[in-house]
């Protein structure tokens, strides 16, 4: 059957991506972006960023102006999908309007797991996941704030160089023993630690929060989990995403710590894709095992994988997952999953300021963790790309430079 109309649930990275994607490779059928956000799509990296910092302006942050739409005939209505008829090939939205599709892509994403403690009503506590979240705490944030970040994640650590470059007091609350615990080898782990540490911030690792306590229904304070009062004047909390998964469960797809869906990132339904965030895939890094990734490499790479599969163009998704975080002058890239890595080689001899961590499992290079070493990272990926066939003696040996052994071993291959 001819595709005449793509219906694309959510507008964040991947919704976004996919009509875009759709529009580049030719697709000339109608596009609707639904979203339940009343905004032009935005991109969520500046919030805890630049954005947050007032270096970036509203205009940039958004991923298009609100003319590209009428240009690539892209129809974003802001009418949140609230049912899937599968059998009727159409979207019921919240105003009762009826969208129908011949292929319908899920791009719903995440939302931010509640803080669990009594006193997280209060005024003065945030997540951070929506624009609105980054436009409150703002003007809230500079010298003499006191500030409790809940998780030592990537928001709350972002969070924290931000709120303590604007000079608040910050101190941060974490269950586990170091920070970024699930994403990190010990080894970067412990640099970025030290990082902030010297920028002034505090740390409680293996703590979590028994309570925020408050008076006049506004923060005054909280009690860690070993009975400890901290003041306090914000509560901002990082404590990792839930995926947006009721519509789907609803429509009777299967749903497990995500929408699933198989290699080519489709439901078992062959008219209904689902992607990004919200959803969990064969992973070809980890050999096929189930995944759910939280990044922009994983939205955008897969809504470009959608979209050139329903023209035919694709087939089953590979992508090497990469990530990044900016926190204060450190810029950390990540190529590769480093789960189940059982050997780690911290590269010794770079600069200042910079780090260097391979990741190996079962004697293959699975991962690179590099700070402010951008050639090392595309390296690193190039690497990862294809037959990462370094070896844990070859990095090492002393002098290794990761940039220049890819060099050598692409001529070579290509030689
Ligand atoms: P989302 O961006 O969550 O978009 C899904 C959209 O669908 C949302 O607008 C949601 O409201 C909407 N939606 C849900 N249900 C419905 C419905 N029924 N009808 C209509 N719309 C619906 N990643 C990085 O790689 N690097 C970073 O530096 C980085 N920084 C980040 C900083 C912050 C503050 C945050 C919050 C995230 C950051 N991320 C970063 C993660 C990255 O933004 C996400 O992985 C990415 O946005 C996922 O895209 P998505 O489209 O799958 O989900
Ligand atoms: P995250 O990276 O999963 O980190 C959450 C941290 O909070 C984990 O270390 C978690 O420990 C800890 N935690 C959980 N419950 C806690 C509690 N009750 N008290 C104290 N600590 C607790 O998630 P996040 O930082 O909230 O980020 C949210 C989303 O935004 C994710 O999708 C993330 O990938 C994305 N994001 C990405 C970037 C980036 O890639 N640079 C930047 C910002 C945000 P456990 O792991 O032990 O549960």
């Amino acid at each position: 059957m001819t595709l005449s109309s793509v219906v694309i649930v959510g507008a964040g990275q991947a919704g976004y991506q996919t009509a875009a994607s759709l529009r580049q490779l030719g697709f000339a059928g109608r596009i609707t972006l639904l979203s339940d956000e009343d905004e032009l799509p935005y991109q969520r990296p500046p919030l805890s960023k630049a954005y947050l910092l007032g270096q970036l302006d509203e205009r940039r942050l958004l991923h298009r102006q609100e003319k590209w739409y009428a240009d690539q005939g892209v129809t974003l209505l802001c009418d949140a999908a609230v049912a899937i008829d599968r059998a009727g090939h159409a979207v019921t939205t919240a105003s009762g309007a009826s969208v129908p599709y011949d292929h319908l892509v899920l791009a719903t994403g995440a939302h931010n797991r509640p803080l669990p403690v009594p006193g997280a009503e209060l005024g003065g506590v945030f997540g951070m996941r929506v624009k609105a979240d980054a436009d409150a705490l703002a003007p809230l944030l500079g010298a003499g704030a006191r500030v409790i970040v809940v998780g030592a994640g990537f928001i709350g650590l972002e969070f924290a160089s931000v709120a303590a470059k604007l000079g608040a007091s910050v101190h941060v609350v974490e269950v586990a023993d170091r920070p970024m615990a699930r994403a990190l080898s010990a080894e970067t782990a412990a640099f970025f630690r030290a990082a902030h540490e010297r920028w002034g911030t505090t740390f409680d690792f293996g703590a979590g929060l028994a309570r925020i306590d408050g008076a006049d229904g506004r923060v005054g304070g909280v009690t860690t989990s070993d009975g400890r009062a901290l003041p306090a004047d914000l509560v901002v909390y990082g404590i990792g995403v839930v995926p947006n998964t009721a519509l789907a469960e609803a429509a009777e797809l299967a749903v497990a710590n995500g929408i699933v869906v198989d290699e080519r990132l489709l439901t078992a339904d062959p008219d209904v894709s689902a992607l990004g965030d919200a959803v969990s895939f064969p992973c070809a890094q980890l050999g096929g095992a189930p995944m759910r990734l939280e990044s922009v490499q994983n939205a955008a790479d897969q809504a470009r994988h959608v979209a050139a599969r329903l023209l035919g163009r694709a087939d089953v998704y590979g992508a090497l997952p990469w990530f990044w975080s900016e926190q204060g002058d450190l810029n950390l890239q990540i190529a590769g999953l480093s789960l189940g890595c059982d050997r780690v080689v911290d590269l010794a001899g770079v600069g200042e300021n910079e780090k260097a961590v391979l990741c190996f499992r079962g004697g293959v290079l699975v991962a690179v963790e590099t700070v402010n070493r951008p050639a090392d990272h595309m390296a690193a990926r190039r690497m990862l790309a294809g037959h990462p066939e370094l070896t844990v003696a070859e990095a090492e040996a002393s002098g290794f430079d990761l940039t220049a052994w890819e060099r050598a071993h692409a001529l070579a291959t290509a030689g």
